[in-house]
């Protein structure tokens, strides 16, 4: 008999389990979830008793979260086990790689067979956020079996407080090992100051890595204009393969500030770019020049399904301007972060720019997240970034 609670699923309820998805309604379930306790571990067992999985209990539509759908225990060694397989996935994917690129995500939630869970290694430092309050109950653990797997591990930094939306708003974040809180990176060579404590999500956007690489190709003596800069992923990448100038443009204030400390740690002269406290949309209407290249790439305009139809809306108008300010033989780079924006939905959006400037583009590439962001087959939901290089004309 095993010491974890069992739940059972309702007849006809299993097909979604034996499909390896891994997530449980609180509908399939023949009991209450509320009665169980956030965090509990749970197996799940079909309406005779048999074993299909065990995970982890959270109040919510979702209600159980699948951990593994074998026999076993959640224990350090589990955790210990997961973040080591996840280790030899990057490797296999040349990450870490010393030299040239020490930032990566060793953990991306169901992509890696922990829902709730994403794990950046920035250097020495791995930064954890839970988006579920059941998996935080497990920080400790996680955190041990994290100084295990990692070598060299000096810091860990607890930034579930955003992530996390529970009534028991008790979650700070902070460090549960070491103390930096912010420190230089680098990606494909290029060096970044990254600071995880009041950066965006884990600090820094990981997943655009092989994008911001190709982007190199394109920009050798170009001007470039970077909306939605964040801290100048792009902007960097743009400045050190040759372009003649690059225009960044981010509505926070925090950000640009980064991105000027980012392009001077890189050695950019200051005369080759500049940076725009703005609004993008507005930033279009107050200027009027024309780019050889522009990198568009918003945070999520659809958080959810309800908002979908306005969002769709919101990037047909996006790039539509960034259409306009292309000069011929120009080229485009554009992204949605936005997982209910389907690849088929976002090539709809860039057709209906498209036709709506009256200006004629080709696809270049499709690109998506990195490998580091890896999709679980059986959970395609996981597939969030799209993106598309077109050349005007
Ligand atoms: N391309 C970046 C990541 C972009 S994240 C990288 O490679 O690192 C999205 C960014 O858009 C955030 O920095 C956010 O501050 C900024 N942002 C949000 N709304 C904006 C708006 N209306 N205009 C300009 N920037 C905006």
């Amino acid at each position: 008999m095993s010491d974890y609670i069992q739940l059972r699923l309702k007849p006809g309820k299993d097909k979604s389990i034996l499909r390896f998805h891994p997530w449980i309604f609180s509908g399939a379930l023949t009991e209450d979830i509320r009665e169980f306790k956030e965090g509990n571990i749970a197996e799940i067992v079909d309406i005779n008793g048999k074993y299909l999985g065990i995970g982890y209990i959270q109040h919510g539509s979702i209600a159980v979260r699948i951990l593994s759908f074998e026999k076993t225990k959640i224990d350090k060694t589990f955790w210990v086990e997961r973040f080591t397989n996840a280790l030899n996935k990057r490797s296999t994917a040349g990450l870490p790689d010393i030299t040239s690129t020490n930032c990566y995500r060793l953990i991306h939630a169901e992509g890696d067979d922990i829902p709730g869970l994403i794990v950046d290694i920035y250097n020495t430092t791995a930064v954890i956020q839970c988006h579920t309050s059941g998996l935080h109950q497990r920080i400790e653990e996680i955190s041990t079996a994290l100084k295990e797997v990692i070598s060299g591990l000096e810091s860990i930094y607890d930034k579930s407080k955003e992530t996390i939306h529970s009534k028991s708003s008790a979650i700070q974040n902070q460090l549960l090992l070491g103390e930096n809180k912010s420190g230089i990176v680098l990606e494909n060579g290029h060096k970044f100051m990254v600071d995880w404590s009041v950066g965006q999500k884990t600090g820094f956007f990981l997943d655009q890595r092989e994008n911001r690489k190709l982007l190199s190709q394109y920009v050798k003596s170009k001007t470039v204009l970077n909306t939605f800069s964040y801290t100048g992923g792009f902007s960097v990448y743009a400045a050190l393969a040759g372009a003649e100038r690059v225009d960044s443009v981010d509505i926070s204030a925090t950000a640009i500030e980064m991105l000027n400390k980012n392009m001077e740690l890189n050695g950019v002269e200051k005369d080759r770019h500049r940076s725009f406290v703005s609004d993008t949309f507005q930033f279009m209407k107050d200027h009027d020049d024309d780019y050889d290249v522009i990198i568009l790439d918003p945070p999520a305009f659809a958080k959810n399904i309800g908002a979908r139809k306005n969002a769709i809306r919101a990037y047909i108008r996006l790039n539509a301007e960034g259409m306009k300010r292309l000069k011929p033989g120009g080229v485009l780079f554009t992204f949605s972060c936005s997982q209910v924006i389907d690849t088929e939905t976002f090539l709809q959006i860039i057709y209906s720019a498209s036709l709506e400037t009256g200006i004629h583009f080709r696809i270049l590439h499709r690109l998506t997240q990195g490998p580091d962001h890896p999709v679980n087959i059986f959970h395609p939901e996981g597939e969030y970034l799209k993106g598309l290089v077109l050349v005007k004309g």
